[in-house]
């Protein structure tokens, strides 16, 4: 045995107890008062005859180790009025405040369950201009108002360019709700929430619409291509027998990640276009 072994033992020895002792103490102190062993799975009695590897006859799939899991829970809504709204509570509002009274209780998707606030929309009941985006975010949820995060106070700054304010337009979105992690909302969930958005263009009859980001012309216009290609270019929406000039422009939120003069430009562009055209003059 080489030289010094009989030491490193008697320091190993040491270490085996000291240390220990001294962990155990410090983690009584913060309060643990034992420490549990997780049990071992049991080992196979030795004596248990060696089984051959079963080969999955063809007419039977191989047994799977993982666990299935259960399919997704359908999402049913309320039965009740305030849960579910009837079409005839929302084509029956005459005005936006009868209307938010009759649908702010909505739970008919499953954004409802999982929100803070409704957002509503707010502005001017009778704008010329109004802002469609594609749903709350959290500064939103926490707050029941449309547009109040960063992104917000973009969009304040872009109204402000063309020269209005806020409070002159009218702000609301595709869905009413917070979609969890600010994800795009499902075609299910925009298609429970359109009726409401619907009505609210129809009660406020605004002159231009200005769609921010893709998802508000996917929804209210059935367009599906990419709103780098399409901004700038006029649609026209169709709804209680008014064709309402619409203009899609980028979300201020993708304008904050992509913040390039020639995104800036483009937006100023859209929003340009959108006031040249409730300035013109009317025929009379
Ligand atoms: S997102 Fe719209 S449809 Fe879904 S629960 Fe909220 S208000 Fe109702």
């Amino acid at each position: 045995m080489p030289e010094g072994a009989p030491r490193f033992r008697a320091s190993l020895d040491a270490m085996d107890t000291s240390p220990l002792e001294a962990w155990r103490d410090t983690l009584q102190e913060l309060g643990v008062m034992g420490l549990v062993r997780e049990p071992r799975p049991e080992a196979e009695p030795a004596s248990a005859p060696l089984r051959r590897a079963e080969t999955p006859s063809r007419s039977q799939p191989p047994p799977s180790t993982r666990p299935v899991p259960p399919p997704a829970a359908r999402y049913e809504p309320p039965a009740d009025p305030i849960g579910c709204p009837p079409p005839e509570a929302v084509l029956g509002a005459t005005s936006l405040q009868a209307l938010e009274q009759a649908i702010q209780g909505c739970l008919k998707c499953p954004l409802g369950p999982g929100r803070i606030r409704f957002v509503f929309g707010e502005g001017n009941p009778s704008a010329r201009l109004m802002f469609v985006g594609e749903g709350p975010g959290r500064d939103e949820d926490l707050q029941g108002r449309p547009f109040v995060g960063k992104a917000g106070e973009l969009l304040d700054k872009m109204i402000g360019a063309i020269g209005l304010t806020r409070a002159e337009t009218y702000i609301a979105n595709v869905v009413k709700c917070r979609p969890p992690d600010n994800r795009t909302p499902g075609p299910d969930e925009a298609r429970a929430c359109l009726g409401y958005l619907r009505r609210q263009i129809e009660l406020i009859q605004p002159v231009v619409i200005v769609t921010l980001g893709a998802t508000p012309l996917r929804e209210l216009l059935g367009v599906s291509e990419g709103i780098t290609r399409i901004r700038g270019q006029w649609r026209q929406l169709e709804l209680g027998g008014r064709r309402i000039p619409v203009m899609p422009t980028f979300h201020p939120a993708y304008v904050l990640r992509q913040y390039t003069q020639d995104v800036r430009r483009a937006v100023w562009q859209d929003l340009k276009a959108a006031k040249d055209w409730i300035d013109r003059p009317t025929e009379s």
